[in-house]
């Protein structure tokens, strides 16, 4: 597929003007009811699919050929060739099946991620490029792994550069230990936030372009961040210390010592004084959060502006592709660079294929390179923190995933949306991208609502409806205000190596499943309380509801199966703790079975953290890099 234009960097691809992809955009956004150009959306589409790993762009190429082979079929033209009136029917039979309506969900999912990205393109970038910089890239020390020797030796080696491996790095090496941090990502700047076109970051950013999903029924879209700074590059910035509840069940049930409240706390603030955390200001916070915060008060739930990791914040909502004001404080402005200047050094774009291990005593680790060969780094200790999911797989590529509690365990704090439509114009996508909270569920229930926006453009994912009624909503965009909701789910998910593939399977049980629909019920609550006309509760194939008691009546029939699940927050597949058979990893971070290898990312979190994790995360990992250096 050759390239048909370039906008801002962004190559789309030639798409036929009468193909299969066109034909998929006229049906979801029809040009005769003031949708864009079919071969326009087609192009941009191609180029996003062209990004994703396979088998996902061949796939919606088939589905996209087979609508467009059915309305050849049935009408005798290609899809992009029937008149309106005959693709709304076509609409209408898609959306009237469980299983076709997923489908169909999914392609409007993309359809709308990739032309709203594109649609908002100028906007977002004449923003980013009028907002100064609110701090320059951190000197770091970062060598792409083609300029290394084919054979280096080290102290320590750290995989995985995110909110683990930085925190674990940076205090490793203040200990007087020779560091390399291996990260399979590059390293992005501000100017790569600031010029680049939000689909060319959000493809760059993102594992599998953003395409992971845990399968399930029903399956759940989960990305994660792969870069220098890991996840916290395009994460929100939300930082919640963990909750002392949660530590107790950690202490007591888990045996892990490190969680004792009294201790951890110190780990906490440490975190907390790395990454600069404070309350979301008022002149930033945007109408979106400002509307969650008239909503929860007026019910009288507790509530207020969300912590962030975020000094300089102007409010332009594109956190989940880069900051770019270098406002964000992920761990590529603060650990990292701060490890470096202890003397570490940061191998980027080497992917960690193995960890080197004699009898059980770990050797260092062996890296692929993008042009193919083999870097390999002795050293006699390693810190794995590829993340929740990339951890086991290593480990048991590598010949150490012998205890069977590897993989299991996953948990999710999975996620549910819902917007309303508002007289006002709303226009979530100025102001901070995570704002304000509801935690008035928090404690009782394991309900966290947070008023959370997505970058310009690309909140049109969750609109409602098909054809000529989602044009009119997109019209409408602006007035929308939208709310997350996530729970404290169980364990209910594994990672596993399957064929040589990764395998990610997560199976709501129906106590979480009710769970969400309840958070759905709280969200459009304090939405309607806020003065919003219409909820969009994101349940499949319901209508907007203006009233609680319709709001309830949907929700009572409504089936958590068919949710449209999301997760940021994967925990748990290699949890630490005191019982040898219950947990992979001992409750200081060492890998059971092996020596000289510790965990130190989201897999080692015993259970769901009930919060937003990243300071979690980063607390584990520093104490868990205190016991290396104390016990060795
Ligand atoms: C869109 C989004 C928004 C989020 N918002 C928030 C928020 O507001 N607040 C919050 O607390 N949490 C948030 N999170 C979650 C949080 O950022 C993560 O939980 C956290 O960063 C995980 O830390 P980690 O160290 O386990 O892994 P990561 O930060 O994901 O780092 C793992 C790193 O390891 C690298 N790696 C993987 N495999 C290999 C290999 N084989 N070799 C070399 N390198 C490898 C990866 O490329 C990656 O860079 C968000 C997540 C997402 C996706
Ligand atoms: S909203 Fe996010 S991307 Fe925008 S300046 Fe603030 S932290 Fe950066």
């Amino acid at each position: 597929m050759s390239d048909a234009r370039c906008r801002h960097g962004f190559a789309a691809t030639a798409e036929h003007p009468r193909g299969a992809l066109a034909g998929l955009g006229a049906l979801l956004l029809p040009p005769e009811a003031g949708g864009p150009s079919s071969q326009q959306l087609a192009g941009v589409l191609g180029g996003y699919l062209r990004r994703t790993p396979h088998p996902v762009g061949p796939a919606v190429r088939a589905v996209a050929g087979a609508l467009d082979g059915a309305a050849r079929l049935l009408d005798g033209d290609r899809l992009v060739d029937l008149d309106l009136a005959t693709r709304e029917r076509m609409l209408d039979r898609l959306a009237s099946s469980p299983r076709t309506e997923l489908l169909l969900d999914g392609l409007k999912a993309l359809v709308l991620l990739t032309h709203g990205a594109d649609a908002f393109a100028d906007e977002l970038l004449d923003r980013a490029g009028r907002d100064v910089p609110a701090r320059p890239d951190a000197a770091m020390t970062v060598v792409p792994s083609t300029q290394l020797a084919a054979t280096v030796r080290t102290d320590v080696v750290v995989v995985g550069s995110g909110a683990g491996g930085a925190m674990a790095a940076r205090q490793l090496a203040a200990a007087g230990l020779e560091v390399l941090v291996v990260e399979e990502g590059r390293r992005f700047g501000v100017e790569d936030f600031r010029t680049t076109h939000p689909l060319e970051r959000w493809t760059a950013m993102y594992r599998d372009a953003g395409t992971t999903a845990a399968v399930g029924n029903p399956p759940v879209v989960l990305p994660l961040g792969r870069g220098v700074g890991g996840t916290t590059l395009v994460n929100s910035g939300t930082s919640f210390r963990t909750p002392d509840r949660v530590l107790g069940r950690w202490r007591d049930r888990h045996g892990v010592d490190l969680a004792d409240a009294a201790g951890f706390s110190g780990l906490l603030d440490e975190v907390e004084r790395t990454i600069a955390t404070a309350p979301v200001p008022a002149d930033v916070m945007g109408r979106n959060g400002e509307l969650t915060l008239v909503g929860a008060e007026r019910l009288g739930w507790s509530s207020g502006p969300l912590v962030r990791n975020a000094p300089g914040c102007g409010g332009c909502c594109q956190c989940a592709l880069g900051c770019p004001r270098n406002a964000k404080y992920g761990v590529h402005l603060n650990a990292l660079p701060q490890a470096c200047e202890l003397g570490a050094r940061i191998v980027s774009e080497a992917r960690v294929t193995r960890v080197l291990h004699d009898g059980g005593r770990v050797t260092g680790v062996l890296a692929r390179r993008p042009d193919g060969s083999a870097l390999r780094i002795e050293a006699p200790r390693v810190v794995v923190a590829c993340g929740t999911t990339e951890t086991p797989p290593l480990l048991m590529r590598s010949g150490l995933g012998g205890h069977r509690q590897l993989g299991r365990n996953l948990a999710l704090h999975p996620a549910v949306g819902a917007s309303a439509r508002f007289a006002e114009p709303v226009t979530s996508w100025v102001g901070v991208l995570q704002s304000a909270q509801v935690d008035q569920f928090h404690a009782s229930d394991g309900i966290m609502l947070e008023a959370t926006a997505m970058p310009p453009g690309m909140g049109s994912i969750g609109m409602p409806g098909y054809g000529r009624a989602l044009v009119a909503e997109l019209d409408r965009a602006e007035h929308y205000a939208s709310l997350g909701a996530m729970i404290a789910d169980a364990p209910a998910g594994s990672v596993r190596r399957i064929g040589g593939r990764t395998l990610i399977r997560y199976q709501l049980t129906r106590t979480d499943g009710h769970r969400l629909l309840r958070a759905i019920a709280l969200m459009g609550r304090v939405l309607l309380a806020a003065g919003g006309d219409e909820v969009v509760t994101g349940l499949p194939g319901q209508p907007p509801v203006t009233d609680v008691e319709e709001l309830d009546r949907v929700l009572a029939d409504a089936d958590p199966r068919r949710l449209h699940l999301t997760a940021f927050h994967p925990t748990g597949t290699a949890r630490m703790g005191a019982d040898a058979q219950r947990s992979p990893v001992d409750e200081r971070g060492r890998l059971r079975g092996a020596e000289g290898l510790w965990v130190a990312d989201g897999s080692v979190v015993p259970s769901c953290p009930e919060v937003n994790p990243q300071v979690t995360i980063m607390a584990l990992a520093l104490g868990i890099a205190d016991g290396i250096v104390a016990h060795g």
